[in-house]
């Protein structure tokens, strides 16, 4: 059975965000649909698993809201829904730069995937700045680009402030999916870059639509799946698993869930380690069982393991809980 996956944003202020939360949040949940849906006055961000018929049901009715008719969705498939439940709630920003005042409509330049793979190709003077986070741009990035060591999207604008990129320079910037570009795009503008340039759509855009080309590695997605391909004729893995520190593109958040770090490793490192990543997270007594069968499906229904207590708790470095 094959269920699709999308990821979507749409910037279009909303006035009413409890009320639109509540009737969207009752919409998905009467469909089935699975997912994390992020609402604020600043408009819709979302990430959602469901049969073809959920999904399009799903599409039909935010493109019946008034100003989400334009909504683009990037759209998979997978052979699981890589989701364990529906969240749907209001946030203060769809996407955390954590500055007041970032309207896209500010923003860069849209360059559609052609258009960048012609830049890139083009021989001409740019500098191109990966706007994810740190765990992301290790596993797979396009060839080139900048890869800011930051475990956060609003660690952004202090690290331009460290970064001293020329403001005469042409910037091309992109993210997975392209909301984080939307509002870093602002910003940049904002501080006296002139030519500024985001994908759009995406890294997951742009491999749908030019195939991977010049990307190297996986790209990291916030759901179940973790990393999904992009270059079918470059599927070496770019990063090295923790515990062997051989070739590794996989990612699994520890099996000792006090811990639940998110760390590369290898399959035959998981299985020794039993999803741990370290020997002393094996001994823990909170430690999920492991599945050796399955070295790297254990963490899709992790939640599961988790009793009330421990799902109340702030739990670091859990991809599921990333935006
Ligand atoms: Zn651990």
């Amino acid at each position: 059975m094959t269920y699709e996956v999308i990821l979507y944003y749409n910037f279009n202020p909303i006035e009413d965000v409890e009320q639109f939360t509540k009737a969207h949040k009752k919409f998905c949940k009467e469909l089935g649909l699975k997912g994390r849906i992020y609402i604020s006055s600043e408009g819709i961000n979302g990430t959602a698993g469901g049969t073809k018929e959920q999904i399009d049901a799903y599409k039909e009715y935010l493109w019946s809201l008034k100003g989400f008719e334009n909504t683009e969705f990037k759209q998979d498939q997978c052979d699981y829904i890589p989701f364990a439940k529906l969240i749907c709630k209001v946030r203060e920003e769809i996407v955390s730069l954590h500055k007041d005042g970032v309207d896209p409509k500010d923003g860069g330049r849209h360059l559609q995937p052609e258009e960048w793979r012609a830049v890139m190709e083009s021989g001409e003077d740019y500098v191109m700045i990966d706007v994810r986070n740190n765990y992301e741009s290790k596993v797979g990035h396009f060839k080139g680009a900048i890869l800011p060591d930051l475990e956060n999207f609003y660690d952004f604008p202090q690290w331009l402030e460290e970064a001293s990129i020329p403001k005469d320079k042409k910037v091309l910037m992109y993210c997975t999916g392209g909301i984080r570009c939307e509002k870093f795009s602002v910003l940049m503008k904002d501080q006296g870059w002139d030519d500024v340039n985001q994908l759009h759509g995406g890294i997951l855009n742009y491999a749908k639509k030019e195939g991977g080309e010049h990307f190297e590695g996986k790209c990291f997605v916030f759901d179940d799946r973790l990393t999904v391909p992009v270059n079918p004729k470059d599927l070496e893995p770019i990063a090295v698993c923790e515990i062997s520190g051989q070739p590794a593109d996989t990612y699994l958040n520890c099996a000792n869930m006090e811990c639940n770090k998110l760390f590369v490793v290898c399959e035959k490192a998981a299985i020794k380690m039993e999803g741990c990543c370290s020997e002393e997270c094996m001994k823990s007594e909170y430690k999920r069982p492991f599945d050796p069968e399955n070295a790297f499906r254990p963490f899709r229904k992790w939640y599961n393991y988790f009793n009330d207590d421990f799902k109340q708790r702030d739990l670091q470095h859990s991809a599921a809980d990333q935006s």
